[in-house]
């Protein structure tokens, strides 16, 4: 028997979580069983243990979208106990029992070999939003970075943090911007050259085009602010639009893609093919500090997860939430 954090829904809707002891036999069908180290908390986590539970298809239900460990059995030749592999995406957490427990029985194709020169905790410190921050980047390079500073939007959180130690790190000059002006010390550790305050960008204006500001953009807030950030592009950069944790809605023009050349960028981390997700862990390696990427570190436990999932809701989470799923 091992722990494992389930989430349960009563016959009136009401969803509950609590560290249960479940067994082997009771995990999800796969063709590798790994031996769960680390998982971490994303914004998708807290909709699925909170009371909305949105995108979970099934209760009772382990969640947890990314984690790292070492294979226990395995049906699959790519894969033998005691290789260290790390999962994100593939709705596991959401539709497929995740990494809030011990243990997590998946599909061989849902996995990566952990690359060399990063361990399962710090696998888990970059975890989904990191990873996702990392396609942003690549995705910014494929199109060409301009001269200006590099924009990252709700940079205090997750993604926003590791893109911001990624893109100082390969020496552009990166402005975050916060809503939380007490992390500006945290962010300059990572490398931010500039502090932007959130009401600067979120405030709306009828210019659908500003001055060329932004040499780039990862925005991981989308709604009104990423509206504005389209029209503060240089020409022909390109923004890499992550996210909506200030809401869904676009309320923009046309202009600054037919007078600016504009390019916005969708990432999907969900579904990348696995080649795609090998080079991004493989840049992650080499392109993330790693003394940075303590810095955004905080420890937790499985009990700790029904809190964590509500402050991460609220945009009150700084940095990664690593979960020692053993601790
Ligand atoms: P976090 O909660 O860690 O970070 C989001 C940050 O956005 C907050 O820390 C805050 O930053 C800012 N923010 C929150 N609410 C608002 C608001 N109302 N207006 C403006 N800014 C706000 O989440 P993650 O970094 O893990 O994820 C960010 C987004 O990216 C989420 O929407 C998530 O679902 C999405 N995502 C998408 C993925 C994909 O594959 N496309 C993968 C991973 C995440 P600050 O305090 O600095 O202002």
């Amino acid at each position: 028997m091992f722990n494992a954090l389930i989430v349960n829904k009563d016959d009136e809707g009401k969803t509950s979580a609590a560290v249960e002891q479940i067994g082997v036999d009771d995990l999800p069908h796969g063709d590798v069983t790994v031996a769960v180290e680390y998982s971490t908390v994303n914004y998708k986590d807290g909709l699925c243990i909170g009371p909305g539970g949105g995108l979970v298809r099934n209760y009772p239900h382990v969640p947890g979208i990314d984690f790292a460990g070492t294979v226990e059995a395995s049906d699959d030749d790519r894969y033998k106990p005691g290789d260290k592999v790390v999962l994100t995406g593939w709705r596991v957490g959401e539709a497929h029992w995740g990494g809030y427990a011990q243990k997590a029985r998946v599909r061989a194709d849902w996995l990566v070999p952990l690359p060399k020169g990063l361990d399962t905790r710090q696998a888990m410190a970059v975890g989904t939003a990191g990873f996702t921050a990392m396609l942003a980047v690549m995705a910014l390079e494929d199109h060409g970075i301009k001269k200006g500073p590099v924009l990252v939007t709700g940079a205090a959180g997750g993604v926003g943090s590791v893109a911001t130690a990624i893109l100082a790190n390969l020496g552009h000059q990166v402005a975050a911007v916060t809503g939380r002006p007490e992390t500006a010390d945290y962010l300059k550790s990572l490398g931010a050259s500039q502090i932007v305050a959130r009401e600067e960008i979120n405030e709306t204006t009828k210019r659908p085009l500003e001055g060329e500001t932004w040499g780039g953009c990862v925005d991981a807030v989308g709604g009104a602010m990423l509206a504005r950030v389209l029209g503060q592009m240089e020409y022909g950069a390109s923004v890499a639009a992550v996210g909506l944790a200030g809401g869904a809605a676009l309320p923009a023009t046309v202009i600054p893609f037919l007078l600016r050349g504009v390019n916005l960028l969708g990432i999907d981390s969900v579904l990348q093919p696995y080649q795609n997700r090998l080079r991004a862990w493989e840049r992650i390696a080499s392109d993330l500090p790693m003394d940075k990427l303590e810095a955004m570190v905080q420890p937790a436990t499985l009990g700790d997860l029904p809190g964590l999932g509500a402050d991460i809701l609220k945009g009150q989470v700084k940095g990664r939430v690593v979960v020692d799923v053993n601790a």
